[in-house]
């Protein structure tokens, strides 16, 4: 049951050669002999999702549930809210909280017949590269499980690459969702910005971050897409634009113009990753696609922009936890003003605490100009050359990342660990879609690619993906689990 696909398995439910809750009980089972070894749930829901899929399947047979991927169960990251379920955000600060409603993308699924399995481990507030800044602890990748899995939803990355739920929801700040599929060998779309609705995600930053899918292959993010995208009056940055993704993908890319960005092969970038990611452009250029390098020198501008940028936005966003209107209340207060402080420096970890000063610094009378407003100028940099590259080419090829998955703590100074978002955060401040899909391996880790295109090119950009994986059988590699007789 879990070499075939979601979109295969919901196909299956439909005519019956399966149940809904037979695939659910398979994958709770599956999850409980995996799970707690790489450390990649919050939250597991296993009564609710056996109720879930019991009520599906007697919808199925009564013909209602029409869509594809009903009676496929899935994960979520632990920003997202799920009515009833604990959203810790994998901070202390909400450790208790238990959310009153559903994001949008999870009212959609819903009523989809998908069937929602539990809640993964993340950076605390999606803040990091690696999955180590969890309340809960860090995520193991299944590859090498001294190593990390990738930030922030390390967790649906991981329960991706184990098939625990056919597919995992994440989100992409500056990349946190492509960077834990390239380190876990799964695909993961970040979509145009005001593709899918962020309605019950719990903002980081708000004019960056995205919600979208993290699977197996293209095709199952395409079934996802199609399910969770669109308008929505909750949330007043969504567009009006639907296309059909899943429809979208048997297009043939003969003529297809790929860039391949130049700057991103530099000696920063991992020999045999990078060489894994130009083997990309001859197999699709056996679909008739044409390759080039060029050049688009805006790499000093993107990490130090986003970095100002989102943490600016999140210092803002985050100054609702404060004990009284959100989140973790301190025991040890006099006064109001104790009660802020002790309960914000108790509640957040430091990563988030390195956030909030940042971002306050940069915002603050003295430095506004000199840090926030020259951000802003460089992000309008950053949109002016894709648009430049895109009058030449359909969509410009990278390496999701500069490495390999590294160790676990192994990472010590906080820039390091910006370094390895430097070929994601650029695709956020434009508000472009973009695709890291896994091309190869390096000394047995994976190694994921990122394709970028312009604004609403999401359904092109899978196609692309999924023509590639008709050929090539990266993406169906899974790791081999390190505890006997469990897969
Ligand atoms: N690693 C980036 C950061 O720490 C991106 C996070 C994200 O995409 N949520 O901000």
């Amino acid at each position: 049951m879990f070499d075939i696909t979601a979109v295969k398995i919901g196909e299956k439910i439909k005519k019956g050669e399966l149940s809904a809750v037979d695939v659910t009980v398979a994958t709770i089972d599956r999850i409980n002999a995996l799970s707690g070894h790489y450390n990649e749930f919050i939250t597991l829901d296993v009564q609710g999702a056996v109720a879930q899929a019991e009520r599906v399947q007697k919808g199925i047979e009564r013909g209602e549930f029409l869509s594809a991927l009903a009676g496929v169960p899935f994960v979520v990251k632990d920003n997202i809210c799920v009515k009833g379920m604990k959203m810790t955000c994998a901070s202390k600060m909400l450790e208790n909280f238990v959310s009153p409603y559903d994001a949008t993308v999870i009212t959609r699924l819903r009523k989809a017949g998908a069937i929602i399995l539990g809640k993964t481990n993340m950076d605390e507030f999606a803040m990091g590269s690696t999955g180590e800044n969890s309340y809960f602890g860090a995520t193991l990748n299944p590859y090498d499980e001294r190593r990390v899995a990738g930030g922030s939803s390390s967790g649906s990355a991981v329960a991706a690459a184990l098939r625990e739920g056919f597919y995992s929801l994440g989100t992409d700040t500056g990349g946190s969702i492509r960077q834990p599929c390239a380190y876990c060998g799964v695909t993961g779309i970040k979509t145009t910005y005001g593709v899918v609705s962020r309605y019950g995600l719990v903002a980081h930053a708000s004019s960056l971050e995205q919600i979208g899918p993290m699977a197996v292959d293209a095709e199952t993010c395409a079934a996802v897409l199609d399910l969770i995208c669109g308008k929505d009056k909750f949330d007043s940055t969504t567009v009006d634009y639907n296309v059909e993704y899943l429809n979208s993908i048997s297009n043939d890319i003969k003529g297809l113009k790929i860039g391949v960005l130049s700057e991103s092969f530099s000696d920063k970038t991992d020999k045999t990753l990078g060489d894994n990611v130009l083997k990309v452009c001859d197999t699709l250029k056996y679909f008739g696609a044409q390759a080039e390098m060029f050049s688009m020198p805006i790499t000093q501008y993107t990490l130090p922009a986003y970095y100002v940028i989102s943490s600016a936005e999140a210092s803002s966003n985050l100054a609702r936890y404060d004990g009284v209107r959100y989140g973790l209340r301190s025991n040890f207060c006099n006064n109001i003003e104790e009660l802020y402080v002790n309960s914000r420096s108790e509640g957040f970890g430091d990563e988030v605490k390195r956030r909030i000063l940042l971002g306050t610094l940069v915002l603050s009378a003295g430095y506004y100009d000199d840090y926030y407003k020259l951000a802003l100028r460089a992000r309008e940099t950053v949109k002016k050359a894709f648009e430049k590259a895109f009058e030449k080419y359909d969509v410009i090829l990278s390496p999701t990342t500069p490495k390999v998955a590294p160790k676990i703590n192994s990472i010590i100074k906080p820039i390091d660990m910006y370094f390895g978002d430097a070929y994601t955060v650029a695709v956020n401040l434009a508000g472009l879609p973009a695709v890291s899909f896994p091309c190869g391996f390096s000394d047995g880790l994976p190694t994921g690619a990122q394709l970028i295109g312009p604004a609403f090119s999401d359904a092109k950009l899978l196609n692309i993906v999924h023509q590639y994986q008709q050929i090539t059988d990266y993406h169906k590699k899974t790791p081999e689990c390190k505890k006997e007789g469990q897969v």
